[in-house]
């Protein structure tokens, strides 16, 4: 939904949102966004705090297997008007434990603002499981589901390439 900056009142505003995200190549949310949100005004700044919950689609980093990913989220961000881009810099030294986002013509996006706060929970390498096989770096078979007769061959050739780096420093 978009919140009108200046309607803001004093005493701040309290959103439950349950919020469609559209899905771009950030990001895939398979189910609505669900969100409890304070927005805070001060001066020109919007101070929003709160949490979100939402299922992501991911890729799983190590087998490539598409899975679902509950993300919930505290959402802790200072939004400035976007007239003060240029001092980012300053902002950045303010602070970190607040997040930094910028508003235009005195709007605020709460689709843009839970996207973003989603794709900042993803982790840099899902993983469908902790432990997930992943897949043969020689034949590519899912070794979650299936064994393949390479892994006993790959391990012997790490195992002699080390042996060779170990007789080369005996060597030296
Ligand atoms: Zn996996
Ligand atoms: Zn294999």
């Amino acid at each position: 939904m978009k919140v009108i900056i200046s309607e803001i009142p004093d005493e701040g505003l309290e959103l439950e949102l349950t919020e469609k995200i559209s899905s771009d190549e950030s990001i895939k949310i398979v189910t609505p966004v669900k969100a409890s949100l304070k927005i805070d005004k001060k001066g020109s700044e919007v101070i929003i705090t709160g949490r979100a919950k939402g299922t992501v689609e991911l890729q799983c980093s190590r087998c490539l297997k598409a899975f679902d990913m509950d993300i919930d989220s505290a959402i802790n961000v200072v939004y400035h008007p976007a007239s003060e881009i240029n001092k980012e810099e300053h902002y950045e030294l303010k602070g970190d434990e607040l997040d930094t986002g910028f508003y235009k013509n005195d709007t605020l996006d709460t689709e843009d603002l839970l996207k973003e706060q989603l794709v900042l929970n993803i982790p840099m390498k899902p993983l469908c499981s902790n432990d997930c096989k992943g897949l043969c770096p020689k034949c590519g078979a899912n070794l979650n589901i299936t064994q393949c007769n390479c892994l006993t061959s790959e391990v012997d050739s790490r195992l002699a390439v080390l042996k060779q780096l170990l007789n080369k420093k005996e060597v030296n």
